[in-house]
């Protein structure tokens, strides 16, 4: 058991993908998928998810499922080698879920942090739906119906991988070895775990409004990053300067390559003189910003022209989705198959017990 090495991650149709994503999971996923080190890889558009904080704007997750696999298009994630699949159209998870609730308490679900924010985001205190809360445990059910080994993500699901372990130890250890336990791929650049928003709030993200996308025009980019938060103590240029919590030095952690000095910003040799400066004094904010707008244009104008491209043929996005969730649903029914034997409720491929209910029922 265990010996395919299989990725799987997703993301919600909640908005189109942004430069966070791209850092934090996207960009490292096209890597892993090109490297040849994977048996399989599947990327899935996680709609249902959507819908558990978006019940009543049915039309707002459909819209951004084609947004979505087009972004997903754009970075160079390639349907002949990924499955990319659509999380409703399969099922079989849903029925995972309801066995997985059995094995996960109410309190446990309550200690996961991660739920614990978004619920104070949303305003959910006193109304959280049931299928939000739970929302964990389906995604344990994404995970294990694929057999995935490695789940690339951003920081914020670092408890979502620790509750799907625990399902897939807790279901073994009752059951009998069936499923996959998965281990979390996180970003190698500290920067890239968890890419703060524009406004220099903690997490850029679609729910926040404090996005770059992948699909910003390119005067949009350069706006939102000429008035990206910096350090609100720095007011004239000769000012000494603060790098901590100053999201354009953070996107520089993020994006800066030492190519890109000789490029844009030859006064200076790399980052380190760069912030050593800011830090004394006598450099301006717009200055840095500019810099930032440079690096941000060149790798995301290549992205864009792609997802031009892609934009003209819609329709062979949808077959290309319909196909991935053809191959994606034969695998999560293999694995729900096991797991239903494993479970003692597979009663009508089981010739033995049928043979033992005649036996105990003395008919001979
Ligand atoms: P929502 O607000 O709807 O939850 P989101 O922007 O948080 O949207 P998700 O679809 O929840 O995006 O996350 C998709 C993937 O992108 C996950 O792997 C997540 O860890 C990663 N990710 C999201 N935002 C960031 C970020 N700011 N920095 C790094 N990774 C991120
Ligand atoms: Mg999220």
């Amino acid at each position: 058991m265990g010996k395919e090495k299989i990725i799987l991650t997703g993301d919600r149709p909640t908005g189109r993908l942004h430069i966070g994503h791209y850092v934090g999971s996207l960009k490292r996923r096209v890597e892993l998928q090109n490297s040849g080190l994977y048996d399989k890889t599947f990327i899935f558009i996680a709609d249902a998810q959507a819908l558990t904080d978006n019940i009543e704007n049915p039309e707002k997750v459909r819209q951004n499922v084609i947004e979505v696999a087009l972004d997903y298009m754009a970075v160079g994630l390639d349907p002949t080698k990924s499955t990319i699949f659509i999380q409703s159209q399969i099922p079989e998870l849903c029925e995972l879920t309801f066995y997985y609730m059995d094995l996960v308490t109410v309190s446990r679900l309550q200690r996961n942090p991660t739920v614990k924010t978004e619920i104070q985001m949303r305003n959910f205190e006193t109304s959280i739906p049931v299928g939000f809360f739970t929302y964990p445990i389906s995604q344990a059910a994404d995970i294990t119906a694929f057999k995935a080994t490695t789940v690339p993500v951003g920081e914020d699901q670092e408890p979502m991988i620790e509750q799907t372990r625990e399902i897939v130890r807790r279901f073994n250890h009752i059951y009998g070895d069936t499923l996959v336990e998965p281990e979390i791929l996180l970003p190698d650049n500290a920067a890239c775990l968890r890419l703060p928003g524009t406004d220099g709030k903690a997490k850029m993200s679609k729910s926040l409004g404090n996005c770059i996308y992948l699909s910003d025009t390119a005067d949009e980019v350069e706006k939102k990053v000429k008035s990206m938060y910096t350090d609100p103590t720095h007011l004239k240029v000769s000012d000494p300067g603060k790098l901590e919590g100053n999201t354009v030095f953070t996107y520089l952690d993020a994006f800066c390559k030492p190519e890109h000095f000789g490029r844009y910003l030859p006064d200076y040799p790399d980052l380190n003189e760069l912030k050593a400066h800011y830090t004394r004094g006598g450099l301006g904010d717009m200055k840095v910003k500019k810099f930032l707008a440079a690096i941000m244009q060149e790798e995301l104008t290549p992205i864009r022209e792609r997802r031009k491209e892609f934009e003209k043929d819609i329709p062979a996005i949808y077959e290309m989705l319909r196909k991935g969730c053809e191959t994606a649903r034969a695998t999560a029914t293999a694995t729900l198959d096991e797991v239903r034997k494993a479970m003692k409720i597979n009663y009508f491929d089981d010739a033995e017990l049928i043979a033992e209910q005649v036996k105990r029922f003395g008919q001979d």
